[in-house]
């Protein structure tokens, strides 16, 4: 299936199951903002316990922090958004779409790897077992000419990128002769930049409301926090603060559902450590955090590290990891190494100190800091992708089936009694009753026992039990296995112990470390 297509099948299927839906939709919705439905928020609440409890339970020198949307207007002086925190946007004269210059530059880099990556499966099918990957790639003609071409155009990007010479971004778009997805056309405005903070007034109009920005990230109030926190949890260099909220940004092009939002949430994690061991720790995180991915098993080959082509101005590294969506590999995740560069700034705006007493030195000194920073949506959205299936089935019919990890599962347990009538309804609300304190559990005894298992299977419930004539006998039910559609049958008082090891957020954890 063209991936184009599972992409839709995605966003449908997510709507039909109670995952995501457009905000405001009896309204005809709002551009790039999405509700999450009943399904949704479980998942959403799952991943978000899966990284606060890797970071908070897992470290014990990373605490949390629930900061306020609202800061002071200063904040995003100092930390450089007023200035600079916008897109570099382009339209189209005959389309009238607005496109972000730097992402029609990136997607135009992505068609060459792409050639080259289509020359090489040629080539591995040709040759089977013989063929030499790295060999090919140094002596095929057209896949060096492929990467002769990216090579140079990424050299040109990212120094015009650094530059911050927005004529030039717009000669790349038209020596590359990159045409409007819509009109076809190169019939190209000028490059601007756009701001991304939404800004609204905080008090009363008519005297002197202040203007104030709903916060773009929330990193900026972990640094403000950064002695509040250190002080009252004798926190001692090196120690993170981690935290998880709402972000908003007036992205222009707000495409791909999820992906790119208006409002978002982000998990972010700030890691405050000595100056000269920031690199060090840079390494490290790099290596926690896409272990944390991959753990979840959607596929090790789906991951990738991608090192920035423009450093932020606060940054001395940065690395984001990318996954496979069916889009294309797309950034979900950003590590950076941010120097002293918030903190050195907070302390000039506020005039506060800003420094940390190292004991084991002698002396203060304001931290370098390690950032990672995910959005809860695009790993929703990673999650997603990487577990829709659909598979067929011997009788011929399909099921789509969400294998997700079983710990990220919005329903662990469905409970089906075979028929309502007999009892059987009763026992299985019973056990339902004594179940759902330990995980969540769906009761569903409309349907045929297909149908039922065909709907959670849509939701990606990991196990079903039924309730049967046996079971009033025996106190025995079958366990039916998501992927592999197994059913054994086991004793009641067995489900809690056999579902524990395998759903429970535990079970993950204990493999991060
Ligand atoms: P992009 O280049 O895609 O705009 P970014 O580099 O600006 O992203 P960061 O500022 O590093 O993103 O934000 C950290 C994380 O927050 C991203 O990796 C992403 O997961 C998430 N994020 C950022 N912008 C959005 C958005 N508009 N919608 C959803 N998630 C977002």
């Amino acid at each position: 299936m063209a991936q184009d297509d599972v992409f839709k099948k995605i966003v449908s299927h997510s709507k039909e199951y109670g995952f995501v839906f457009p905000s405001s939709e009896i309204y005809d919705g709002m551009g790039a903002v999405y509700d999450y439905g009943q399904n949704g928020v479980e998942l959403k609440n799952n991943i978000k316990k899966y990284w606060w409890d890797s970071m908070t339970l897992l470290n014990e020198n990373v605490v949390g922090l629930d900061s306020a949307i609202f800061m002071h207007p200063t904040i995003w002086k100092a930390s450089g958004h007023v200035d600079a925190f916008s897109d570099p946007l382009i339209d189209n004269k005959d389309s009238k779409k607005r496109y972000r210059a730097d992402v029609l530059i990136e997607e135009h880099l992505a068609k060459f790897e792409d050639k080259i990556k289509k020359e090489v499966d040629k080539a591995a099918k040709k040759f089977g077992e013989a063929f030499d990957e790295v060999q090919f790639k140094a002596t095929n003609t057209r896949v060096l000419d492929n990467e002769s071409k990216r090579q140079a155009l990424h050299e040109r990007f990212a120094k015009t990128l650094n530059e911050g010479d927005l004529s030039e971004l717009r000669q790349i778009i038209v020596d590359c002769e990159i045409v409007c997805p819509v009109s076809g056309t190169r019939n190209w405005t000028e490059v601007r930049q756009f701001n991304l903070m939404f800004a609204t007034e905080m008090g009363s109009t008519a005297e002197g409301a202040s203007k104030v920005y709903l916060r773009p990230e929330t990193a900026q109030g972990i640094f403000v926090n950064f002695l509040n926190v250190q002080k009252s949890g004798r926190m001692k260099i090196p120690f993170g603060i981690a935290q998880i909220g709402k972000a908003f940004r007036n992205e222009i092009v707000a495409r791909q559902f999820i992906f790119r939002m208006r409002e978002f949430e982000q998990m972010e994690m700030q890691f405050f450590v000595r100056p000269g061991e920031e690199l060090e720790w840079f390494a490290k995180w790099k290596e926690t955090r896409i272990k944390w991915h991959k753990l979840l098993g959607m596929g090790e080959e789906k991951y990738r590290f991608h090192d920035h082509e423009k450093l932020a101005h606060y940054a001395n590294a940065a690395t984001d990891i990318e996954y496979q969506m069916p889009f294309g590999f797309k950034e979900v995740e950003g590590i950076h190494s941010r120097t002293d560069f918030d903190l050195s700034s907070h302390e000039k705006f506020s005039g506060k100190k800003m420094q940390y007493f190292d004991p084991e030195l002698n002396k203060s000194y304001v931290p370098f800091v390690i950032e990672t920073s995910i959005g809860v949506d695009r790993m929703f959205l990673s999650v997603l992708s990487g577990s829709y299936c659909e598979e067929k089935l011997d009788g011929g019919d399909t099921r789509v089936v969400l294998k997700f990890p079983p710990a990220l599962a919005p329903v662990k347990l469905a409970i089906l009694p075979l028929i309502k009538k007999d009892g059987l309804a009763e026992k299985a609300k019973e056990i339902m009753n004594s179940l759902k304190f330990e995980f969540t559990c769906q009761y569903d005894e409309k349907d045929s026992i297909g149908k039922r298992y065909r709907r959670q299977d849509a939701i990606g419930t990991p196990y079903c039990i039924t309730i049967d004539h046996q079971t009033l006998e025996d106190q025995t039910v079958t366990i039916r296995n998501r992927d592999t559609m197994l059913q054994e049958r086991i004793a009641i008082d067995s489900i809690v112990s056999k579902l524990e090891i395998e759903v429970s957020m535990k079970t993950l954890l204990r493999k991060l470390i």
